[in-house]
């Protein structure tokens, strides 16, 4: 073990924080309902190459919502602010290089006096992409147990396997539409959001509009989450008039029946030999 000020140290040394703050309050709509601070953590949207050349999938259930996130539009402040989008990037850097030290840091931030009965939304774009990032959350949410966690997430699988078994009492999620596992999700009993082209859509659907705050999207006793489109004029005409949902749901059709095509075998179902 080499001694505290010895030029050997210096390997031992862990890396330091590379920004000040992992949290912050700075999204106005999140905050737009004004009771609660809202804390977030962000990763960049979908599919992102790094300033190293890497490209990664921050979103791998993502379906149709890719094309009609408000964090891939090119007009989003996400993609077009530099110091916006090479923030969210040192972040996913932070957890792909140094994993167990952004699970320090974060763990560490949290104990500060600002987060107690605070709020977290965890990831205002990008999404849980691995079992071990989703168990790393799972653990700093218990290290803070007098702070709130909640989520949208398209990852259903994973949170089938991983989050419900033994999700933290501190967190609450809602499985959101617009991926590849809505086909997953139990619409009648499991809590979960659509985004609607009109709110008069939204409520002539029958689900609770979480526009007054966007912690409504957990409200323990609610299944069907709406929100209207993001007034992105991109996404807005590309979603036209259905929801996030019902476009999953057309193109998972097309592709079973693109499947069948090529495969015969399931298009024709063998004869049934039971004697
Ligand atoms: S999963 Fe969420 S953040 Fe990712 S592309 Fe879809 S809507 Fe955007």
């Amino acid at each position: 073990m080499p001694e505290a000020g010895s030029p050997l140290a210096l390997f031992d040394a862990p890396p330091a924080k590379p920004k000040p703050h992992l949290l912050t309050a700075n999204n106005r709509d999140l905050n737009r309902g004004g009771a609660r601070k809202i804390y977030t953590w962000t990763l960049p949207a979908w599919v992102v190459t790094l300033p190293d050349g890497r490209r990664v999938n921050t979103c791998p259930e993502a379906g149709v919502c890719a094309r009609l996130c408000y964090a891939t539009a090119p007009t989003s402040s996400y993609r077009r602010l530099p110091n916006v989008l090479a923030s969210h990037q040192q972040n996913l850097a932070m957890v792909l290089d140094t994993p167990r030290d952004w699970e320090r840091w974060m763990t560490e931030e949290l104990r500060q006096p600002r987060f107690r009965d605070a709020v977290v939304r965890v990831h205002d774009a990008g999404d849980f992409f691995s079992d071990p990032y989703t168990e790393a959350w799972l653990r700093i949410m218990r290290s803070a147990p007098r702070t709130r966690f909640y989520a949208y997430t398209k990852a259903v699988d994973r949170f089938a396997r991983i989050v419900a078994p033994a999700k933290p009492d501190n967190f609450e999620y809602t499985l959101s539409l617009g991926g590849r596992e809505d086909h997953l999700i139990d619409l009648q009993t499991q809590r979960h959001a659509d985004v609607f082209p009109t709110t008069e859509r939204l409520e002539a659907a029958g689900y609770l509009d979480q526009a007054a705050s966007d912690l409504l999207a957990v409200s323990p006793d609610v299944v069907r989450v709406g929100m209207a489109a993001n007034p992105n004029p991109i996404t807005r005409k590309r979603q036209g008039p259905h929801t996030f949902g019902e476009l999953q749901a057309d193109r998972d059709a097309r592709l079973a029946a693109k499947r069948r095509r090529h495969s015969p075998s399931e298009a024709t179902p063998e004869p049934n030999h039971t004697p």
